[in-house]
């Protein structure tokens, strides 16, 4: 069975695939899909492919887990990274209604990974403040057909990209206020929510048609460091817009100009992605070609991790699946041991 290798230390590629629900369940949806080994899928008795080949992945989730085993594996370590200087990003990618905030902000019950990220932030930030000064700002934008909207100012609705002295980018004028409690964060990430939006499509009447980007900027500097030298470091948890087809969803006008957007964005993102974990130095890699890439430029290049959650619909075919397709690229070839997220 297929083992993923790593393809550079600092990036890792996860799968979740939901359960299937009552409706699917109902209109007699089969499970085309089965999970081994906890790294692999390969296809089950009910989608018999000749020659279709496994995928591996890091981690592969299945059927009723709670998001807190991802967070545990996928998420938590870049969250202490952050805290000690180091820029992350994790992104769930999927096609509309596969999970994706389901993953990201989850319920009272079954908590997502940005509510169990914020609370072990500001845990860890009590723990360590006898030694370390913390400070925590907070932003929350969506980008909708290549335009940002302040979540927490929705009428702010053109933010500009400018690049900075250090050639670093930044989103100019979001509102972006210093967050001292979890509870202040949580407030925030609600309002923001309620901001996003939503359209209808075939595919689900609630869908997601923008990414949404929420970003924790960590400054922390050692008491004991007499230079006062301050590490800052962006965690950035992103929430994209769903992955699906255009002949799927059956869009047509502003639905289809949306579309095609989000697909632009997404394969550019896949690009960036796949040439960092290339890992070749000075080989050029196009951030510029999306609003998304150049938001997280300094945040993905560099000395930074990022893990992806692709989250899958049980009942699809896998290869003809368009929101694991450019991920799959990143998930061969096959080596012999698996490794943990970074
Ligand atoms: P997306 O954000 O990808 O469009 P959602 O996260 O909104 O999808 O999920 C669609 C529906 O499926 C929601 O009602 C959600 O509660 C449910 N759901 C998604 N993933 C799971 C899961 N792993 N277990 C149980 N229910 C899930
Ligand atoms: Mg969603």
């Amino acid at each position: 069975m297929p083992q993923r290798e790593t393809m550079a230390e600092n990036v890792s590629v996860s799968v979740r695939i939901r359960p299937l629900n009552q409706r699917e369940k109902d209109s007699d949806q089969k499970e085309a899909w089965r999970v081994f080994q906890g790294i692999n899928i390969v296809p089950s008795d009910n989608n018999p492919r000749p020659g279709t080949t496994p995928f591996a992945f890091d981690h592969v989730f299945d059927g009723p887990c709670e998001t807190k085993d991802i967070y545990d594996r996928c998420a938590k370590s870049i969250m202490t990274s952050a805290l000690e200087g180091q820029n992350g990003t994790i992104f769930v990618y999927g096609q509309t209604s596969s999970g994706k905030t389901h993953t990201m902000q989850g319920t009272e019950e079954s908590p997502g990974i940005v509510p169990l990220g914020i609370k072990y932030i500001f845990d860890e930030i009590k723990k360590r403040t006898a030694h370390v000064d913390f400070l925590v700002r907070c932003s929350y934008v969506e980008i909708y057909n290549e335009n940002i909207t302040d979540l927490l100012n929705p009428k702010n609705t053109s933010l500009k990209l400018h690049t900075n002295a250090k050639g670093g980018c930044f989103v100019g004028g979001v509102t972006e206020p210093v967050i001292a409690v979890a509870a202040q964060a949580k407030e925030l990430i609600e309002k923001g929510m309620a901001n996003r939006s939503v359209g209808e499509t075939k595919m689900n009447s609630e869908s997601s048609r923008s990414h949404s980007l929420l970003r924790m900027v960590i400054e922390s500097r050692n008491k004991s460091d007499s230079s006062g030298a301050v590490r800052i470091a962006e965690l950035n948890l992103v929430d994209l817009a769903g992955s699906e087809r255009q002949s799927h969803t059956q869009a047509t006008g502003t639905r289809l100009k949306e579309g095609a957007n989000i697909n632009k964005s997404l394969l550019t993102l896949s690009n960036v992605i796949a040439k960092l974990s290339e890992g070749a130095a000075g080989q050029h890699i196009p951030y510029r070609d999306s609003k998304l890439t150049r938001v997280l430029e300094r945040a993905l290049g560099g000395n930074s991790r990022t893990s992806i959650i692709c989250t899958g619909l049980l009942s699809l075919s896998l290869a003809s699946a368009p929101s694991l397709l450019p991920l799959l690229s990143l998930s061969l070839p096959v080596y012999p041991q698996p490794r943990s997220c970074p």
